[in-house]
C-alpha cells in the first residue's frame, strides 16, 4: 500500500514497488484551469478542486495521482485579468506527453478527471488519441447523475445557468478550500447575466419545449465571458446561497462513484489490443 499518492511526492523505488505489487495499477490524471472565477473565488478554483478529487480517489484505490498543469483551455475568460490559457495544441500536448510518459513505464489504465467545462472537447479528443497511439485504456467516468444531490445540481444549472462561480462552485470551494474564498467581495452583488430576455427565458426546465429551448440557449451564448457577464459569474442565482452540506455530499458521492468504477474496471482483464504495445 502506498503511504503517499501524488506522483511528485513518491521516490522512484516507491513508485517501482507500487508498479510491481499493485495488480493493474491505475494512474489518475486531473486537469482543471487557471481562470477568473468571479470576485470571490480563487483563480485556481477548477484545478484546486480536481486535485482534491483525484487525491481522494487515489487514496481509496491505492492509485497514483498526477496534476500535470495548473492552466487549462480558457480563452473565453481572457477578457478578465489573471487568467492563463493554454492554446488547444498545448493542452493536448501536455496531456499526451503525460499519458505517453507513463504508458512508457508500463501503465495501462488511466482515469482522466476534468474539472473545467472548457477542457471537455480537448480531454475527449486526447482520450481517443492516447488509446490509439499508446495502446492504453483511458477512462473519464462521469457521474453520478441519479442521486438527489446530482438532480438538485443539474436542475439548478438548467434553471439558473449556475455553471461558473455561482452557488454550486462556491459551495465546493467553501467545502474544499474555505481559506481561499473571499465572500465579502460579493457585498451588494446582483446577477450580471446580460443576454436578450428571450434567451434568458429559455432557462426554464419546466417549459414543455425545454429540449429545444435549452439548446437554443446554448446556441445563443457568446464566445467570451466578458460579453455576457460583467462580474465573471455566469448564472442569475446568488453565490451567497452556496450550500456547503450539499457540496460535501456531492464530493463524497462523486469520489464513491469513481472508486466503484475503478474497482469494477480492475476486475476485468486488459483487452488484447491494449497488451503488447511497442
Ligand atoms: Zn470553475
Amino acid at each position: 500500500m502506498l503511504s503517499k499518492f501524488w506522483l511528485h511526492e513518491l521516490t522512484r523505488p516507491a513508485f517501482e514497488e507500487w508498479l510491481e505489487n499493485e495488480p493493474d495499477p491505475v494512474i489518475i490524471v486531473g486537469v482543471g484551469s487557471l481562470e477568473q472565477h468571479g470576485p470571490h473565488l480563487p483563480l485556481g478554483t477548477d484545478s484546486l478542486t480536481i486535485r482534491e478529487y483525484i487525491h481522494a480517489v487515489a487514496k481509496r484505490t491505492n492509485s497514483v495521482c498526477v496534476h500535470p498543469c495548473f492552466p487549462g483551455y480558457s480563452p473565453h475568460h481572457m477578457g478578465f485579468k489573471g487568467t492563463i490559457t493554454f492554446r488547444e495544441s498545448t493542452l493536448i500536448a501536455v496531456l499526451m506527453d503525460t499519458l505517453g510518459s507513463l504508458a512508457n513505464h508500463g501503465i495501462k489504465r488511466f482515469v482522466l478527471m476534468n474539472g473545467h467545462g472548457g477542457n471537455t472537447n480537448i480531454v475527449n479528443l486526447t482520450i481517443q488519441l492516447a488509446r490509439r497511439e499508446f495502446k492504453v485504456m483511458v477512462a473519464a467516468p462521469e457521474g453520478p447523475a441519479d442521486t438527489d444531490t446530482a438532480r438538485a445540481r443539474i436542475n439548478r444549472q438548467r434553471k439558473h445557468w449556475d455553471v461558473h462561480s455561482g452557488p454550486t462552485e462556491t459551495s465546493t470551494a467553501l467545502h474544499l478550500f474555505p481559506d481561499l474564498v473571499e465572500m465579502g467581495r460579493l457585498e451588494g452583488w446582483k446577477p450580471t447575466l446580460n443576454m436578450h430576455p428571450d434567451v434568458i427565458g429559455f432557462l426554464n426546465p419546466e417549459r414543455e419545449d425545454y429540449a429545444l429551448a435549452g439548446q437554443v440557449f446554448r446556441a445563443c451564448t457568446e464566445p467570451d465571458t466578458h460579453h455576457f457577464t460583467s462580474s465573471g459569474i455566469y448564472g442569475n442565482n446568488d453565490p451567497r446561497d452556496a450550500d456547503t452540506d450539499e457540496a460535501t455530499a456531492r464530493f463524497h458521492e462523486k469520489v464513491d462513484f469513481i472508486v466503484d468504477f475503478i474497482r469494477m474496471w480492475k476486475a476485468v482483464p486488459i483487452p488484447p489490443a491494449f497488451r503488447n504495445c511497442t
